[in-house]
């Protein structure tokens, strides 16, 4: 924990006074205690004015127009655009992070866009997404101005889906997941080993808000994991993991196998060759789980979705282009009548593979125009 004074932000919930007069973050399992002028690890939530307060609700490290499925997301309105944005910071500190330029950003420079909730949620109405994603770095630090937003969304029938870590208390996760419509959580690995050692964090955790997500919301929720060469690739581990997707959870939640590229403090690490993924797929679908995929490569045939009873290919995707279409409009099969579980709507989206950033400023004028604030 550094200081360095003063630390301006909104109020927040979520914390307490101890004893010794430092104040204690309930938002993560870190529960950073702190004295007045001190931010806690994630760096963006510090002890002002004798309370917590978030420095970066109302800023964004930068807007972009996706393809759902790079979140990713495979079940939850395949085809269709998201606006994706971040802010800066992160209560992990994993090594192999891919996007540590504005997670592990301390000065705040990389937050260039300002933007209201409001226009946030218009910018994405008038972008044509029919969700906004809350991504690059985990929302759970910026819980207030990401629950901010997903309640303006709403009001515009737009829909919020989040990419999280899953290292969150109880209480803040109950009220983050009751404005989310979807969510990948990222679990990294099934060894305390590994949180400990590459992440900084517990496994623990992470598991309880999968099992929460699960039995006690109705947010669709998909999983990752990074696959790390020597780290996280065993065939043992891959199967424990599964195995407890598919005992806890049932077979419907699916598993994705990304692969890594050496980044951050991994430099020394290989990227993780195809057949890794293709693998961990292999005894994914062996374990009973029944949508499994691979990620962050060509792979056509491991990044389709097909339907678990008669095998047809129920959405062919080529990277983030759908290629084929065989659901009905009801998301059942249409060669066999089998649901296949997701989000659905009778049509896929046409957005294809088009990654297209976008700025505040754009539309801050006619966002105005229209009588927003
Ligand atoms: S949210 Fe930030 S300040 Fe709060 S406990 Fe977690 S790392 Fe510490
Ligand atoms: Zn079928």
């Amino acid at each position: 924990m550094r200081e360095r004074e003063p630390i301006e932000g909104v109020a927040t919930r979520y914390w307490h006074r101890l004893p010794d007069g430092r104040v204690q973050c309930d938002l993560c399992p870190r529960f950073c205690k702190l004295r007045e002028g001190q931010r806690g690890l994630c760096f963006v939530r510090g002890r002002a004015h004798d309370g917590m307060v978030l420095t970066t609700y109302g800023r964004s490290s930068g807007f972009c127009i996706d393809p759902i499925e790079k979140k990713p997301l495979n079940h939850f309105l395949p085809g269709t655009s998201v606006l994706s944005f971040g802010t800066a910071g992160c209560n992990l500190a994993c090594k192999f992070c891919q996007n540590w330029d504005m997670s592990k950003s301390r000065e705040m420079d990389t937050l260039a866009d300002q933007a209201s909730p409001e226009l946030v949620a218009y910018m994405a109405e008038q972008a044509g997404a029919r969700s906004i994603a809350f991504t690059y770095n985990d929302p759970i630090i910026f819980h207030e101005y990401a629950i901010d937003i997903a309640e303006a969304c709403r009001r515009r029938g737009i829909r919020s889906v989040a990419v999280s870590s899953g290292y969150v208390t109880a209480e803040p996760r109950a009220e983050f997941y009751a404005h989310m419509d979807a969510v990948n959580v990222d679990l990294k690995a099934f060894s305390e080993r590994f949180y400990h050692k590459l992440t900084g964090s517990e496994l623990g955790p992470v598991l309880d808000t999968i099992r929460y997500i699960h039995h006690e919301t109705d947010v669709w929720m998909e999983l990752t994991t990074l696959l790390i060469p020597g780290e996280n690739d065993s065939d043992g581990e891959i199967e424990a993991m599964a195995a407890w997707v598919r005992d806890e959870l049932g077979p419907e939640v699916p598993m994705h196998f990304t692969a890594f590229h050496p980044d951050f403090r991994m430099l020394d690490y290989p990227a993780t060759p195809p057949a890794t993924l293709e693998r961990a797929r292999a005894i994914a679908l062996k374990a009973g789980i029944r949508y499994a995929y691979t990620g962050n490569v060509h792979d056509k045939t491991g990044q389709s979705t097909y339907c678990h009873r008669c095998g047809q290919a129920l959405i062919g995707r080529d990277w983030y282009q759908l290629s084929e279409w065989n659901l009905d409009a009801s998301g059942r099969c249409s060669a066999c009548g089998t649901p296949c579980a997701g989000v659905f709507e009778s049509e896929p989206g046409h957005w294809g593979p088009r990654r297209l950033p976008v700025h505040p400023r754009s539309y801050r004028r006619a966002f105005e125009a229209a009588g927003g604030v």
